[in-house]
């Protein structure tokens, strides 16, 4: 197997077209190829299935791909094909001469992956004929359908591990985005899975100094930020070629080593500059999306993105070019309100689909920019990552957070008060609620769920509806809540838990601006 993840690399780039690897996937892919029995936890959308598409096609032989839902399979498999990749499946859904068909493509050795359900596996037919062929590797994905312990138990997916004797040469994978350590327990011991390695993906970088500013004039504020690195490497992204040309130029003519990078160049020019940059002869790489591939330079020390990103895809595999020594790096970006025109501009172009997905990450990307929590929160949650802890320390708004609080209110009794309730009344209801069981409302909705019986209710009269809509405003900006974006339903974070158990206490303002306590009096609603 020497030289296997070479080989893996070259195929993300040649087939996939991916200019390099997420977090862990490449030891995963190497810990396959190696033959070793892999459980992979990953977040949704952290790129798992390029963990057994590959060793499918590094190794010899069939791939046997595992997975519960028809249109998921069909999907991949026609995602496979478009990129030139043998893939059928075997599924319930084929007519018997499609099922023949696909047997045919098989049995001659003309398939690398093939996808099936656990339940077509689980017949003898198609087990029986499976033990003729030559199957390498066999990925079990969404592998916590195995566990009782897990949100989605699926009964068939016990009976895979049978499959383990009649396969033994096989290599397995399984992975999951569940991360409770009793799903794993439960996927490694339900499958047999041999002394497997454990890989568990977070997305969190620690050492990235996150900061947005407000873009006002860009040219001064880009020679402000870079000022502070003298010597060090950093990467300067812009949205199109002529500003990487133009923001080029006006460092250069500011005494600064810096090189542009486009598709826009010949591929020398393209390949010399990055060079340059790689060797240390350039300081600053200024470049649009386009740069980044085989990067693995491990001393960027900023990114500077001139330009809003499209998505928070993008951007955070841009900013994930620094720190990668481990040591600490900043990354702003410029946030002008204008960006969002022209991206909206070239979002119209698309066809209808395109265009309801682009907006959706353009708005995600947003919101992070305008966030007022830690920017991880927004972050992380993108990848389905909870960020848990009270500050990051790390980024713009924690930082700032920590200055403002000598002028704000203690308001952790008021939070205990409204968290508390959160629970109480089961984590479903919308701050309307909460302020009512609080402020002991008999309301129909109330008295229909029995929270007049709960021991919040009532114990939250010292304010009125008006400002504890105000407080849990802030709670929500603080991350102590999420908020259901289709329901509105509350949910406590990890830092909530936190601010229950006294471990961390709450500033904001007790009153909207103008509000007194004193000439408001407090009533139980009728
Ligand atoms: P998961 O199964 O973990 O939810 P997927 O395998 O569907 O995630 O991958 C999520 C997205 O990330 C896909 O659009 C995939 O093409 C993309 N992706 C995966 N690996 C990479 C990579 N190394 N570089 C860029 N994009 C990637
Ligand atoms: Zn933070």
């Amino acid at each position: 197997m020497m030289g296997s993840t070479t080989e893996a690399k070259k195929i993300a780039k040649r087939v996939f077209g991916f200019d390099s690897f997420r977090p862990l996937q490449k030891e995963i892919i190497g810990s396959v190829l190696a033959g070793r029995d892999t459980l992979v936890v990953m977040p949704t959308g952290g790129g798992k299935s390029l963990c057994y598409q590959i060793p499918a096609l590094v190794l010899e032989g069939l791939t046997l791909v595992v997975s519960p839902l028809i249109s998921l399979m069909e999907d991949q498999v026609s995602q496979l094909k478009e990129l030139g990749i043998p893939a059928v499946c075997l599924n319930s859904s084929l007519s018997a001469e499609e099922y023949r068909q696909n047997m045919g493509l098989l049995s001659r050795g003309e398939i690398k992956l093939l996808y099936t359900a656990p339940e077509t596996l689980l017949q003898e037919r198609t087990a029986g004929f499976l033990e003729q062929l030559d199957i390498s590797c066999i990925a079990i994905d969404e592998a916590h359908c195995i566990s009782e312990w897990g949100h989605d138990f699926r009964p068939e997916y016990r009976q895979i591990a049978a499959l383990r004797t009649r396969f033994p040469k096989s290599v397995w994978i399984a992975l999951t985005a569940t991360a409770t350590e009793q799903v794993r327990h439960d996927i490694c011991s339900s499958l047999n899975l041999i002394r497997p390695e454990v890989f568990v993906a977070g997305f969190d970088r620690p050492g990235l100094f996150l900061e947005v500013r407000i873009k006002s004039d860009p040219d001064s504020q880009m020679l402000d930020f870079i000022r502070q690195y003298p010597d060090q490497s950093g990467i300067i992204y812009c949205a199109t070629r002529r500003r990487v040309d133009e923001t080029a130029s006006m460092l250069r003519s500011r005494g600064f080593l810096a090189l542009p990078y486009h598709a826009g160049l010949s591929d020398e020019e393209r390949r010399s500059n990055q060079r340059a940059f790689i060797k240390d002869d350039v300081q600053i790489m200024v470049a649009t999306v386009a740069f980044g591939m085989g990067i693995d330079k491990p001393d960027i020390r900023f990114i500077l993105h001139r330009d809003l990103p499209k998505n928070i895809e993008s951007y955070y595999q841009q900013i994930g070019r620094a720190g990668r020594d481990g040591l600490d790096s900043h990354c702003l970006l410029l946030f002008g309100y204008g960006d969002i025109r022209t991206i909206r501009y070239f979002i119209s172009g698309k066809d209808k689909k395109g265009q309801k997905a682009a907006e959706l990450h353009l708005k995600a990307m947003i919101n992070y920019a305008e966030s007022e929590i830690c920017r991880r929160i927004p972050l992380l949650s993108y990848f389905g990552e909870a960020f848990e802890g009270d500050n990051c320390r790390h980024c713009d708004n924690c930082s700032r957070e920590k200055k403002q609080t000598e002028h704000q209110d203690n308001i952790s009794l008021a939070a205990r008060k409204f968290l508390s309730c959160v629970i109480r009344t089961g984590r479903i209801f919308g701050a309307g609620h909460i302020i009512d069981v609080l402020r002991g409302s008999k309301s129909q909705k109330v008295l229909d769920r029995g929270h007049d019986q709960l021991s919040t209710y009532g114990i939250g009269l010292e304010y009125t509806k008006r400002q504890w809509f105000h407080l849990s405003r802030q709670f929500i900006r603080q991350g102590l809540l999420t908020q259901d974006p289709q329901h509105g339903s509350l949910l406590p974070t990890g830092k909530a838990r936190q601010v229950l158990r006294g471990e961390l206490e709450v500033f904001g303002q007790l009153h909207e601006d103008g509000m007194h306590s004193d000439r408001i009096k407090s009533r139980p609603e009728k």
